[in-house]
């Protein structure tokens, strides 16, 4: 696509490379800022750089935060005993949005997925194990999606755990029939009964 103005096919350029976003409708986009007032478009631009320079992910549990500590780790009122582990910020939401848990979480920012390269060493997985040294946790959750990388995950973090002596109870969410996807596509109500139904590990499998 050539344009006649050079500032226009930069903007193109820009929005064409965020996910799902073709060049009919990046310049769709980009015609709709000219509309707008000058201060919109830059609370808009300053937002966006603002997120990225800002954003940090909690010291405890590695979910996206404004903060060194982020806003759930630092909720008194959850249970700081109870930790659901999940792959991303994304099943984090998605859990958040049942209503229905009061515990903490710990992100480990992906599965162990040999066919991708990703050992346990890539994901925060001794983090939590430098976590349960410090902290006193009573159940673990694990909330990972019912994939084969999921449950060697699964797998990998039980073993180790069952390694070293600790009273920490190990559950896995309860398998709905319509839960055979990635966890933050479960709708609401299923992943919340998953939640309340889940059970320990061992017998799940
Ligand atoms: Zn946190």
């Amino acid at each position: 696509m050539e344009f006649p103005s050079k500032l226009i096919g930069n903007a193109v350029e820009e929005f064409s490379r965020l996910p799902g976003i073709g060049k009919k409708t990046a310049l769709r986009l980009t015609l709709h800022l000219l509309k707008l007032p000058v201060e919109d478009v830059q609370h808009f631009g300053l937002a966006i750089t603002t997120l990225r320079e800002k954003i940090q992910y909690c010291k405890t549990c590695f979910n996206i935060s404004d903060d060194e500590i982020c806003s759930i780790c630092a909720n008194k009122s959850r249970k700081q005993d109870l930790v659901c582990i999940v792959e991303s910020m994304r099943d984090v939401l998605a859990i958040e949005n049942t209503q229905n848990y009061n515990g903490v979480y710990h992100v480990l920012g992906g599965v162990i997925s040999p066919l991708e390269g990703i050992g346990p060493e890539k994901l925060k997985i001794d983090a939590l194990f430098e976590r349960i040294k410090t902290t006193e946790i009573n159940e673990i959750i694990m909330a990972l999606s019912p994939t084969m990388e999921g449950d060697t995950t699964v797998f990998y973090i039980t073993k180790k755990l069952n390694e070293s002596p600790n009273d920490i109870k190990i559950t896995t969410l309860a398998r709905g029939v319509a839960f055979g996807g990635e966890l933050q596509y479960v709708d609401e109500v299923t992943l919340s009964r998953a939640l309340v139904m889940r059970r320990p590990y061992e017998s799940s499998i």
